[in-house]
Parts: structure tokens; C-alpha cells; sequence
């Protein structure tokens, strides 16, 4: 696992194989969680995820959703927003034309798109089950029990 002196790895859920969607359009890819411990404000550990993924090969060309080696998403800290209530609320309402379309220069948190992905929400609540997110009230195990069914299909845990 990821080892850096300014951050320390607390728990790691399985890692989960998922078929790249729509399927067929590449490699499976694999979703792991995992909760970390900082003194880091968040912008710095955003940045120490970057400077991994890089360490690890991953070189940004602007293409988003594309096949990559590596992607490193800050999912929360604790009940942090960022940037504020508004920006966060209408990045996650975002359509999915657009969610494709614009890219965030700032760090948006809770991750926008987390309600939305059970390859996020599968693994997270191995981990951190009861989380709430700070705007919309819900738990990870009420968000995952929330999400369609087709959205955890094809979905198999390591061991
Ligand atoms: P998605 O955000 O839908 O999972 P992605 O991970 O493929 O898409 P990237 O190209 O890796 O998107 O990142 C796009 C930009 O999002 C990055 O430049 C990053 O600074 C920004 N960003 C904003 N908020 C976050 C966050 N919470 N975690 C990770 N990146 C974020
Ligand atoms: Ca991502
Ligand atoms: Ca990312």
C-alpha cells in the first residue's frame, strides 16, 4: 500500500473488480477504499494523492473517465465542504453529459460523484459504514442501500 511520512493508513477495504462501463469499452478496473489519518489541510493531500499517482506512472492529458493506471480520489474528510455548500451541492447535481464535460479546478468535497458509484460505495462501507455526508444527511450504508441495482452488477470483492 501507498506509505508517505505525512500520512498513515488506517483501514483498507477488499478490492473490488469492476467491468469498465458502458462494457466491453475497456479493462475491468479494480476500487479499493481506504481511510487515512493526516495533519495535511485538504488541498496538501489532494496534492500528495497527485504526486502519487504520478510516482506510479499516471501522466493527466485531460481525458476524463479514460482506461489509467491509477486514480486517487479524495472521497471526504470528516464533514468538510468544499468550496462551499452552494458549489458543492450543484456539482453533484451536475448531468452526466456534463459531468464528462467539466473538470474541476478546485477541490470539491465530499467527492461529488459519490453517491452515484457503487464501486465507491461498495468498498466505503466496508470501511466506514456510518459516515454521514455533511449536506445531503445520508450514510454510506443508506447510500448504498439507496443506489439502483444495476449500479453494484458485475461487482466481485478479493477474497
Ligand atoms: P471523477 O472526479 O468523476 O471521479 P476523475 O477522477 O477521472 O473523475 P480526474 O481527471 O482524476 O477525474 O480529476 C479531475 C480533477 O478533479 C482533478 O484535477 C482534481 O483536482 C479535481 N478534484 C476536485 N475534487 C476532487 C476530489 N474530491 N478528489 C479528487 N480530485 C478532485
Ligand atoms: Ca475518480
Ligand atoms: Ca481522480
Amino acid at each position: 500500500m501507498i506509505a508517505d511520512p505525512r500520512m498513515r493508513v488506517v483501514a483498507v477495504s477488499r478490492f473490488w473488480r469492476t467491468p469498465a462501463h458502458p462494457t466491453g469499452s475497456g479493462p475491468d478496473y479494480v476500487n479499493a477504499c481506504a481511510v487515512l489519518r493526516t495533519s495535511l489541510a485538504p488541498e496538501l493531500l489532494l496534492a500528495l494523492l497527485h504526486e502519487i499517482e504520478a510516482a506510479l506512472g499516471r501522466v493527466r492529458d485531460g481525458t476524463r473517465w479514460g482506461a489509467r493506471g491509477i486514480d486517487l480520489d479524495l472521497l471526504a474528510m470528516q464533514g468538510l465542504v468544499r468550496p462551499d455548500a452552494d458549489l458543492q451541492a450543484a456539482w453533484r447535481r451536475l448531468s452526466v453529459p456534463h459531468q464528462q464535460a467539466e473538470t474541476p479546478t478546485t477541490l470539491i468535497l465530499p467527492h461529488p460523484r459519490l453517491q452515484d458509484r457503487g464501486f465507491v460505495l461498495a468498498p466505503l462501507a466496508e470501511i466506514a459504514p456510518g459516515w454521514t455526508h455533511p449536506l445531503t444527511g445520508r450514510s454510506v450504508r443508506q447510500m448504498l442501500a439507496d443506489l439502483p441495482r444495476e449500479g453494484l452488477e458485475g461487482m466481485t470483492p478479493d477474497g
